[in-house]
């Protein structure tokens, strides 16, 4: 017996020379191995819920809505099913739906009437995206109204901005967008979020809104967004595809993380209240290093090819919906984001609704 334990601990006193670190995590000094098991905190729900890191709920979300001219429309967009055009007279309607269901903050996006080379629709004071805004105000003066500020679907070629050329020209589209981001103001958003990435923008959209008397408007800026395929569905719900080239001369290369960072802290300077990144699943490192480094409320775009990605499995029977969106959205937010601009937001909203957890 005596000898027993001499040996054990003469064993103990070897491996300690060993591996002592090893050792003492293992529990290999009290025979007990091993002695951390991280399954303890995985075996029910209830314990499962105390230690988890991220959570996520419908707070953190933002639900994208179209607008389009005309009157009695919902009209299911092709590549994005599930996701409708709304004329300005059902698209109040649909707003108090979303409030019921919990949807608390909006981002606003037009189709106009007619497209011009200039874009001159999208600082027009009685085009669709201003109508909706006072439409859904008037209804629900404590829905937060974000609206996109960009020239992309309101101009004939398609760009984000005035063109030079075949060029776009970075100084000649800023006052086009400023003047529209006060329109869009005047219109009662609490927000505006320009998507152009044009430089300088941040700072032109907030001279113009605290000339005009909207020092309290916030501005959401999309600041490093990726020239990405992942857009794609989206420019079918826009009708904003470019008519010629491609958005590689001013949104951002998919190789680039430092340039993110640079990018937000020039937004920054100029007077972002919120930067964002966008598309979010193929650039979570970006998140987390925009997060990491500025501490700055931090949006991401789970974009319509996301969405379209999830959709189209779950259509076939590939991936089971509700644990795959909310498993995607979850790792926006582990990954860095406190907002998450989001096609699925009324679906979880829903699913949350009738008791489901994941
Ligand atoms: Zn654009």
């Amino acid at each position: 017996m005596a000898q027993g334990i001499t040996e054990q601990v003469q064993h103990s006193e070897d491996s300690r020379r060993r591996a002592p670190a090893l050792e003492s995590v293992a529990g290999q000094a009290t025979g007990a191995f091993p002695v951390v098991r991280m399954r303890r905190l995985r075996r029910s729900a209830v314990v499962r819920d105390l230690v988890r890191e991220t959570a996520l709920d419908l707070d953190d979300l933002i639900y994208p809505l179209f607008v389009v001219p005309g009157s009695g429309i919902q009209r299911e967009i092709p590549s994005l099913p599930g996701q409708y055009h709304w004329s300005v007279d059902r698209v109040a309607q649909e707003a108090e739906r979303l409030a019921h269901l919990g949807i608390r903050a909006l981002l606003l996006f037009g189709i106009p009437a007619s497209k011009d080379p200039e874009g001159s629709q999208a600082w027009c004071d009685t085009a669709p995206v201003q109508q909706a805004i006072r439409a859904i105000k008037a209804a629900l003066p404590d829905m937060l109204v974000i609206t996109d500020v960009c020239l992309c679907e309101y101009t004939s070629h398609g760009h984000c901005g005035h063109l030079s050329g075949q060029e776009v020209d970075n100084d000649a589209t800023l006052p086009l967008l400023a003047r529209t981001a006060v329109s869009h103001a005047r219109a009662g958003a609490d927000m505006v979020a320009p998507s152009d990435m044009m430089d300088g923008r941040v700072g032109a959209i907030r001279r113009a809104l605290d000339e005009a008397g909207f020092t309290e408007t916030a501005i959401m800026a999309y600041s490093a967004k990726y020239a990405s395929a992942f857009y794609g569905p989206f420019r079918d719900a826009a009708g904003s595809a470019p008519s010629f080239g491609n958005r590689r001369g001013y949104q951002m290369d998919p190789g680039n993380a430092a340039e993110a960072l640079r990018e937000v802290q020039l937004d920054m300077a100029e007077g972002a209240d919120i930067v964002m990144v966008k598309p979010a699943l193929p650039y979570l490192d970006v998140l987390r290093r925009v997060k990491d480094t500025f501490a700055m409320p931090t949006a991401a775009y789970n974009v319509s090819g996301e969405y379209a990605m999830i959709r189209a499995a779950v259509d076939r029977g590939w991936l089971d919906e509700r644990t795959a969106v909310w498993e995607s959205l979850l790792g926006i937010k582990r990954a860095g984001a406190d907002l998450i601009i989001t096609y699925w937001a009324p679906q979880v909203a829903a699913w949350l609704q009738e008791g489901w957890r994941p």
